[in-house]
Order: structure tokens, then C-alpha cells, then sequence
């Protein structure tokens, strides 16, 4: 099906019936209040389905699923092997189920239906990943004296709650439960409201593999669904991706409830340095636009800053703007489209006032800036860059979430730490420059979780993702990634009676 043309995609998109409903303790059910609302479609701003407005009623059902799932063992305490088989099995069903997936998330949020079909090769990728971690990871024994014996093991945290974005619906769920799971632990996820339709198959996909029922339960609904998780008094762990401004709030939550421990992947304004040594500025500037508007710019490490050297600032600058026409945006559903609609109104409108606050300020408005497709009903965009943006002013420091670049002015080499360094954020950063001693040094100095030199946007399951700053707490991703769903039990064994014994 990956040779599918745009139209075999509509057929299937037409012929497809989304499932809306919450699934708990391994089945599909209803909500307490029997409540939906309508998903919307950007790519022509019509209902596509009807999902389950879960509540704190839902949400204590399924907290008490997993409560109970946990208990049982029949997953914490499983053979390590029986675990990893069933991730394995879970994995393999994401990769067979991959153009049914990637259509639920096209439809659902707007991403280009290869890019949709691209995010579940790497969860599958992830997934399997954690699946192999299940069996590797080890607990230690401490160099205490010989009279002792001290054990530091790993034991799941018990009921995780993890509540998800829109813009990644399957690779941020699981980017949650690989470890999570994984470690032994059970899940309740809430995902976006935007997007929760991949979430609830996933959940069935799970249950398919052989996850025990109430190990995973996925309940969709809004902001209301997402606090009552995160003030639950028998959730033992919160992990979140999404805005830095509700990641504060679930701080509080927690801080009034519980205290349980809060995992935090938040906003970003990562700034894309471009010195005038850079290897290939041609290179660059592909890679360039490419950060800032595949996926619309609707992804939170997006080089929404591009930080320019000022010998080569015009230079740079004329080819990210050619480089632009390359992402024009086209149907989601055409194979070769690379950009697609934003996922709602909503978010059209806040990416469209900081347009329209550009333009009023008198910053040059390079390229784009327009709505686009609008006999569609789709809510797309062109792609826009801003020149010669003073570092301090809203259109840098904002995540505008959209694909909107802010190119700053660097008068020099040494302010590029400074600029880079002066957000709220510290998700992403990138360096370009062939000096590989001032990209050590420009690297090090930078404040954010992950650093490229002379490339955006790489990396891989063995490396963490996380942010410094107000883009968060802890890291995603890599083994590092099991320390947020595992408490470590200290044993110590006193052997002093029997000296040699
Ligand atoms: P959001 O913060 O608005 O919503 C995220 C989730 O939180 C949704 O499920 C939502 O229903 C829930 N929520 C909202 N208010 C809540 C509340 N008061 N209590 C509990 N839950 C609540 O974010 P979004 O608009 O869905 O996603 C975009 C954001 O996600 C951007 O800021 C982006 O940078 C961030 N993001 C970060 C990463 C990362 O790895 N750092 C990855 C992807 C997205």
C-alpha cells in the first residue's frame, strides 16, 4: 500500500470508521456520561469521527484497571522473555497495521500522509528498542565490605499517568510506554483531544499482542480528563509532553496531591546557528528549512530561530527562502506532499496573529504569510520567514508552534551563545561552523538538551531527548528513559554474624 496514490488514500479514507471510545481493562467501552464531541479534519474542516469525552469518572475507572492489573503481576512479575515478547508482538502489529495508522493520524491532524507513515516506522523503531531493553537492564550490587551485601534493584513504579499532544498521536504515546511498559509498569494514557483516535487503536493493537487486560488503558478527552489524572491519588508516576504552560500547572497538581513524581517534555525556540565558516551554507540552508517546516513547524525541537552570522546573513537568507518553495503545502493525503494543513482552526488563528503582529512591527516579511488551499476547507499555510528579527521581540521568543522562521542578525561569531541562550526554553540547538574546536566549545555552552553541529534534527533510540529550562524535566528516549518509570530498592543484607563463616 506504501505505492498508493492520492486517490486509493481518499477511497480508504472514506471508507474508514474511526473507533472513538475509551479503551479500558482490555475493552472498548462507553463513558460514564455516554459524552463525545466531534473530531474535526484539517484537511477540510469536516467531522471525521466521534470520540469519547472522558471524565474524572473515566479516569478513575481506568486508574483502577491498572491499579488492579498492577497488583495482579501478571505483568510486573512476568518472565522477562514473556515481556519482551509481547512488545516484539506489539511492534510487529504497529508495522502491520501502518497505512491504517498512518491514515488515522493524516486525517485526524493534518501531517502528510508520508510523514504519518514515516512516524510509525521509528515508534515501531522505538518500540523495539525498549522491547530488547527489557532483559538488559541490570540492578548493581554496591562495594560495601564483605560483611554485607548491598543490592540496588529497579522495580516499576506501579500506575503511570501520561497525558500526550497532537502533533506526534503515536510516536509521543510511545515514547511513554516503551519504558513503561518495558519496566512493568501500567499505563493510563490521556491523549490530545485534537488526536486520540491512533492512541485508542493502539491500545487494542497492545491487547492483541498479549498485554494483560488493564496494563494499558487509553481514555481520551480534554484538559479536565488530563488534571483529574494528574492530581489521582493512586498514580504513581505522571509523564507529560506538551506546552510548557501546562506542564507548570501539572507541577502543581502534583504538588497538591501526591507528590508523585512529574516527567516533563515541553515547548522549544530552538535557535539554529549559522556562522560564515559554516562547511556548506547551501547544506545549511536546506537543513534550514527543512527544521522549521516539515511537520508544519507543529514540532516542539523546530529550529523556529535561525541565528545568521552577518557576512553571511543575505546569503543565507535568499536560499532558505528558495528553499521554501519546496515546501509549499499540498494535500496531505498526495504521497508527495511535505507540508499539510495546520490541525485546527484554532491553531490557524494563533499562528496567523503572529503573522499579523510581523507584519504590523515592520520586520521583513520574506516569503509566505498567507493562508493557502482554502477552497479545501483546509486549514492551510504557506511557509513564512521573518528577517532580520530582533532576538527579544515576541515573533523569537514565542513558540508560535507553525511554519513561521524568525531569522536573527548576528553582528558576530561570540554573540551566538548570548542570542542562542536568551529564551525561556532549552529544548534543541544547532551549530554550523567547520572549526571544530568553537563547535565543542559553542555546544557546550549552549543551554539545551540536545545540540547538532552541522546538521538539525538527527538522532536515535540510544540518545536521550529532553530539555533544560522551561522545556522541561527528565529525557525521553534511550535507556536514561527507564529511570523515570522505576524506583530503585536499596537491599542491604548484613552478613557481620557469620564472618567467614
Ligand atoms: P498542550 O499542552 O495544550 O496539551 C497537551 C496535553 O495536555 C493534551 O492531552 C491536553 O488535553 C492536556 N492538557 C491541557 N491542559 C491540561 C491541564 N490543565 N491538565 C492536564 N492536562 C491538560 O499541548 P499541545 O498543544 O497538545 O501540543 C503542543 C505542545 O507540545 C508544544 O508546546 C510542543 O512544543 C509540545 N511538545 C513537546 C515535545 C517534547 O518532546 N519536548 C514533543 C511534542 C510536543
Amino acid at each position: 500500500m506504501s505505492s498508493a496514490k492520492t486517490d486509493e488514500w481518499y477511497e480508504r479514507a472514506l471508507a474508514q470508521r474511526p473507533e472513538g471510545r475509551a479503551f479500558i481493562d482490555g475493552a472498548y467501552v462507553e463513558t460514564a456520561t455516554g459524552r463525545t464531541y466531534d473530531t474535526i479534519t484539517p484537511l477540510s474542516g469536516l467531522r471525521l469521527a466521534a470520540v469519547a469525552d472522558g471524565d474524572g469518572e473515566d479516569i478513575d475507572r481506568a486508574v483502577r484497571a491498572a491499579r488492579r492489573a498492577h497488583d495482579r503481576g501478571q505483568w510486573a512479575d512476568a518472565h522477562p522473555r514473556d515481556r519482551k515478547r509481547v512488545l516484539h508482538r506489539f511492534t510487529d502489529l504497529l508495522l502491520e497495521h501502518q497505512d491504517e495508522l498512518a491514515l488515522l493520524i493524516t486525517t485526524d491532524m493534518g501531517k502528510p500522509i508520508s510523514d504519518a507513515r514515516r512516524e510509525i516506522e521509528s515508534s515501531a523503531r522505538e518500540l523495539r528498542f525498549f522491547a530488547e531493553s527489557v532483559d538488559k537492564v541490570y540492578g548493581d550490587v554496591a562495594p560495601t565490605t564483605p560483611y554485607a551485601l548491598g543490592m540496588v534493584t529497579r522495580e516499576p513504579a506501579g500506575v503511570v499517568g501520561a497525558i500526550t499532544p497532537w502533533n506526534f498521536p503515536v510516536m509521543m504515546p510511545v515514547y511513554k510506554l516503551g519504558p513503561a511498559l518495558a519496566a512493568g509498569n501500567a499505563v493510563v494514557l490521556k491523549p490530545a483531544e485534537q488526536s486520540a483516535l491512533a492512541a485508542v487503536r493502539l491500545a487494542a493493537l497492545a491487547s492483541e499482542a498479549g498485554l494483560p487486560n488493564g496494563v494499558l488503558n487509553v481514555v481520551p478527552g480534554g484538559p479536565a480528563a488530563g488534571e483529574h489524572l494528574a492530581r489521582h491519588l493512586d498514580v504513581d508516576v505522571l509523564t507529560f509532553t506538551g506546552s510548557t504552560e501546562v506542564g507548570k500547572r501539572l507541577l502543581v497538581y502534583s504538588g497538591e496531591s501526591n507528590m508523585k513524581p512529574v516527567w516533563l517534555e515541553c515547548g522549544g525556540k530552538s535557535p539554529n546557528i549559522v556562522l560564515a565558516d559554516a562547511p556548506d551554507l547551501d547544506v545549511a540552508a536546506r537543513a534550514a528549512a527543512e527544521g522549521i517546516f516539515h511537520g508544519a513547524g507543529e514540532v516542539c525541537n523546530a529550529g523556529s530561530r535561525l541565528l545568521v552570522e552577518d557576512a553571511v546573513f543575505d546569503e543565507v537568507v535568499g536560499k532558505v527562502v528558495e528553499e521554501s518553495a519546496h515546501w509549499q503545502p499540498r494535500d496531505a493525503l498526495d504521497p508527495t506532499s511535505r507540508m499539510g494543513p495546520l490541525v485546527d482552526q484554532c491553531q490557524l488563528d494563533r499562528v496567523m496573529s503572529f503573522v499579523e503582529e510581523g507584519r504590523a512591527s515592520g520586520v521583513r516579511l520574506e516569503t509566505g504569510g498567507r493562508r493557502t488551499l482554502e477552497e479545501t476547507g483546509g486549514y492551510y499555510l504557506e511557509p513564512t520567514i521573518f528577517s532580520d528579527v530582533d532576538n527579544a521581540s515576541r515573533l523569537a521568543q514565542e513558540e508560535i508552534f507553525g511554519p513561521v522562521l524568525s531569522v536573527v542578525r548576528l553582528s558576530s561569531a561570540q554573540e551566538a551563545v548570548e542570542l542562542g541562550n536568551a529564551t525561556v526554553y532549552g529544548l534543541a540547538a544547532a551549530v554550523w561552523t567547520s572549526d571544530v574546536t568553537r563547535a565543542f566549545t559553542i555546544a557546550r555552552q549552549l543551554k539545551a538538551g540536545t545540540v547538532y553541529v552541522n546538521c538539525y534534527d538527527k538522532g536515535d533510540n540510544s540518545l536521550p531527548f529532553g530539555g533544560y529550562k522551561q522545556s522541561g524535566i527528565g529525557a525521553d528516549r534511550s535507556l536514561h528513559a527507564m529511570d523515570k518509570y522505576t524506583n530503585l530498592k536499596t537491599l542491604w543484607v548484613d552478613l557481620n554474624q557469620h564472618p567467614r563463616a
